[in-house]
């Protein structure tokens, strides 16, 4: 807070990354916080991160983001099976103040990260690399950058494969940097990749499992952006519950009105259940669980709420809310980002609902298997229906007791066929 919130508007006004925050964070021990102590990092978990970026977010989600954007980059490594990138790469990154970045997104694509198209070009036992990747957060201020490629863009999921590349090698062309609505501190550009030769050692994924990695990567980090929101939505409700306290309408100050304090109570309300959820998804991962589906709840909900939370703080703060004198505008530019990368909130919504089509364990029983007993209480023995069969409509739901179904459901005329025994 005391490092971050006294640069965040001048950065934001001059569309800059403020490299010395960053090195300060670095100094101060808060970035890359998961690397384990056997490459010479903290060893510390996704809750702890989740703590550090609450914070970090608060002050300026677009400094958090190019802060744990370097997490985001180096992750791809922690998670791959190479140990000779880890060992090569992982200490550099604790010890030498190395930024990485992050390439799924180009020009043509984001969300259907299996349609990516850079292509990787065996060669011997190594590949070469030739496409554009677009959107990449620190892409002009990196020193490494986990890519993933295609060896032939038509085979989707099968073709795709995963690489760490020096930002420093033949053939790696920055673009200028892209100019943004929010986040504006945070360099976002382009990256050209013309016939760059990237050695069997620096292979974090062969073709066919760096869609994988790609996912498993996002699992540990969008519970993170939920951090991001939670941070900065609580900022805009800590704001908004000052202004409330001075601003007077009407002979009193705005907090003397139900109708304020009850967008104050809801944004509290929000904040806290984002930050619950987020912690849960850091917790899962941190468990070694797979957090894919609570990662994705916690990334839209936190990030959809922090919308609303810093859309409702402008309106208590009425025009001076609208103002650039006051920090609720550029907290609202910045929330806004949430919502689109590391996956958009519809995309984490295919992946919820994918799991509640496919994988979700009910607790309860299915309908059909439910006698719902309005007539008589089951546990009454000397009740008239008591030891009879117990048959369901499947259609309507009607409950028959006696030894047979029903020849035709007295209520939807189903025949005989449509009824099943329950208990
Ligand atoms: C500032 C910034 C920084 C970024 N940093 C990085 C980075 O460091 N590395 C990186 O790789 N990428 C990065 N990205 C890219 C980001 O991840 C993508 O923008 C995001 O995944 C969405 O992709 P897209 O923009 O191509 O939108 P598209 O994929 O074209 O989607 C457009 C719209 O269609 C919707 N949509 C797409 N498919 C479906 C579907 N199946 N069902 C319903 N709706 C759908 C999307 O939700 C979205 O609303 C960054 C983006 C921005 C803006």
């Amino acid at each position: 807070m005391q490092e971050v919130l006294p640069v965040a508007w001048y950065y934001d006004e001059k569309d800059d990354t403020p490299m010395p925050v960053i090195r300060k964070a670095f100094d101060a021990g808060i970035m890359n916080i998961d690397i384990p102590e056997a490459y010479g990092g903290m060893g510390l978990g996704l809750i702890e991160q989740a703590l550090v970026t609450e914070e970090i977010a608060a002050a300026c989600a677009g400094l958090a983001t190019s802060i744990f954007d370097s997490s985001l980059g180096m992750e791809p490594i922690l998670l791959s099976n190479n140990e000779t990138a880890k060992k090569t790469y992982l200490p550099k990154i604790v010890k030498d103040f190395k930024l990485t970045a992050f390439a799924t997104s180009e020009p043509t694509m984001g969300s259907d990260v299996a349609g990516l198209r850079c292509k990787a070009t065996p060669d011997g036992d190594d590949y070469i690399l030739n496409g554009t990747k677009y959107w990449i957060t620190n892409g002009g201020v990196a020193d490494y950058i986990s890519v993933f490629a295609t060896i032939d863009p038509k085979s989707q999921h099968a073709g795709i494969c995963a690489f760490l590349v020096e930002m420093d090698w033949e053939g790696v062309t920055v673009g200028r940097k892209i100019p943004k609505m929010g986040q504006r501190c945070s360099n976002t550009v382009g990256i050209n990749f013309k016939n760059v030769r990237v050695p069997k050692e620096n292979i974090l994924a062969p073709p066919g499992k760096g869609f994988v990695l790609a996912m498993q990567t996002f699992a540990r980090t969008r519970p993170i952006i939920g951090s991001f929101g939670v941070g900065a939505a609580r900022a805009a409700m800590e704001y908004a519950l000052d202004y409330a306290k001075k601003r007077k309408a009407f002979g009193m100050t705005l907090n003397n009105y139900q109708a304020v304090q009850f967008k104050l109570a809801e944004m509290y309300q929000k904040v806290e259940t984002a930050r619950l959820l987020t912690w849960k998804a850091a917790w899962e991962s941190d468990q070694g669980r797979d957090a894919t589906t609570s990662a994705s709840i916690a990334k839209f909900y936190a990030t959809e709420t922090a919308l609303e939370v810093a859309n409702e703080a402008l309106q208590i703060f009425g025009g001076y809310g609208y103002t650039k004198m006051l920090p609720i505008e550029k907290l609202l530019r910045d929330i806004r980002l949430l919502r689109i990368y590391e996956g958009t909130s519809e995309v984490q919504r295919v992946i919820v609902a994918g799991h509640l089509m496919n994988k979700y364990q009910a607790t309860m029983p299915a309908l059909e298997d439910l006698p719902l007993h309005r007539e008589f209480d089951p546990l009454d023995q000397q009740a008239p229906q008591a030891g009879q069969k117990v048959w369901r409509c499947r259609i309507c739901g009607h409950v028959h007791y006696g030894n047979e179904a029903p020849e035709a459901c007295p209520f939807c005329f189903f025949p005989k066929t449509a009824f099943k025994e329950v208990r």
